[in-house]
């Protein structure tokens, strides 16, 4: 993930700004359980998992909350994990989102604790933010006693591509049962962080609005009539099509999208042909297509249609356009992405937390939970001092490496923002 120039903003609420120094035993909180908070990590990283299913990820999980006074639910159609908290007295429910799945690629960073299982690694960080849930969870349950309500932890799979949180709000995810009294504990809120390497360790990035672009992927396929390359008028050639439609879409992303509510179109494949003296019958093309709008992601899906059959049937042939639809656009509440602003100006500084002038066009899958519950995802620094942020190997590289100080940060913006909004002061 890539956030562009910082602006440093974000003042803190009078309300927060008298609690700046209280927030400090948050963190001294956070750092009494970092040293098993970065045992877990290692171990994860050491043994990570792809996809939906991770058999060991989830036991691990569950080792490092056992004793804990959390109601578990183990999901069914995936390895999800939903641990509730309930407080001492009744209330509403905040839901805390971690993802635990990592990428199917090698590693290559030579840490003592790297990747056992060869073409899998850890480089989203995904270790990182299930244990800062875990010590998380450790912090909250401490302070059981101060909560009026539920705090929900969401340990999610399959971020990756594979619609984790998807399949767990599917499952149920979301129905939080009544409390003893018969009351009603509504999810009112939604938070998540990730990771990056492209802020320092004790830095967030986060924006109201558009956070994450939508992902969706493209084919075209493209169908004339195959003949003999020296004489084509017997046949009806589909790939100076195909390079036509190629040369439109990006016309198209230029000339009818707004240039303030932008879409990236990119072709990464054409396919056609197998002999040089053979017309094709079909020629194909794929590409990924990112927009940080619903609107402009519907008029990007319209677009390619017109473009790709009006230039196919102009030529006499046919296109077929398949769009797999990927993530939604990822979109903060503003007035809940003020709110963890402030807790982490409250937690950090003023000087911390940058204001993101611009979403990410990466796709991320807490969209789907964001679609459903007013709420927040925040960004935040994994890159050591001593690092340049600009050079640092980033997020999915075989080089990413993690400075796991920010895990007790991580996990002071999860409690802080968690006892925030159920209404607990911080002390
Ligand atoms: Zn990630």
């Amino acid at each position: 993930m890539y956030m562009s120039s910082a602006l440093f903003t974000g003042r803190p609420s009078a309300d927060l700004a008298e609690e700046h120094g209280q927030s400090s035993e948050l963190q001294a909180q956070a750092l009494s359980f970092q040293k098993e908070a970065v045992a877990l990590r290692r171990s994860l990283h050491r043994h990570p998992e792809v996809g939906n299913d991770l058999p060991v990820t989830r036991e691990q999980v569950l080792t490092a909350l056992d004793g804990l006074p959390l109601d578990i639910t183990l999901h069914q159609t995936t390895s999800g994990i939903a641990a509730l908290l309930t407080g001492d007295k009744p209330g509403p429910t905040v839901l805390l989102r971690g993802d635990m799945d990592a990428l199917p690629m090698p590693e290559d960073t030579g840490l003592d604790f790297s990747s056992v299982n060869k073409n899998i690694m850890h480089a989203c960080g995904h270790d990182t933010h299930t244990a800062m849930l875990v010590q998380t969870a450790h912090m909250l349950s401490q302070r059981k006693s101060s909560i009026s309500g539920r705090v929900l932890l969401m340990f999610q799979p399959g971020e990756e591509g594979h619609a984790g949180a998807q399949f767990m709000l599917d499952e149920g995810l979301l129905d939080v049962p009544k409390h003893q009294d018969g009351s009603d504990s509504p999810i009112t809120g939604a938070f998540a962080l990730h990771i990056g390497t492209d802020l320092p360790v004790g830095m967030v990035g986060i924006r109201g609005g558009s956070l994450m672009a939508s992902s969706d992927k493209l084919t075209i396929t493209i169908t004339g009539a195959g003949g003999h390359a020296s004489a084509p008028h017997r046949a009806l050639d589909p790939v100076p099509v195909a390079c036509e439609i190629v040369q439109a879409l990006q016309t198209m992303v230029t000339r009818r999208i707004n240039a303030f509510d932008p879409a990236i179109v990119t072709v990464t494949t054409i396919q056609a042909g197998t002999a040089y003296n053979v017309i094709p019958e079909t020629a194909s093309i794929q590409g990924t297509l990112r927009a940080v709008s619903a609107k402009t992601r519907s008029n990007v899906h319209s677009y390619i249609n017109q473009v790709a059959n009006g230039i196919a049937s102009a030529h006499g042939l046919v296109a077929e356009v398949d769009i797999e639809l990927g993530y939604p656009v990822t979109v903060n509440d503003r007035q809940f992405a003020g709110f963890a602003s402030d807790v982490a100006t409250a937690i950090l500084g003023d000087q911390k937390v940058v204001q993101m002038p611009n979403p990410v066009m990466a796709a991320e899958d807490f969209s789907y939970v964001l679609e459903r519950l007013p709420g927040a995802m925040m960004f935040i620094g994994g890159t050591s001092p001593d690092k340049n942020t600009a050079t640092a190997a980033p997020n999915h590289s075989n080089h990413v490496v993690f400075d796991e100080d920010a895990m007790a940060v991580g996990a002071s913006l999860y409690s802080a923002m968690a006892l925030r909004h159920l209404g607990v002061r911080l002390t």
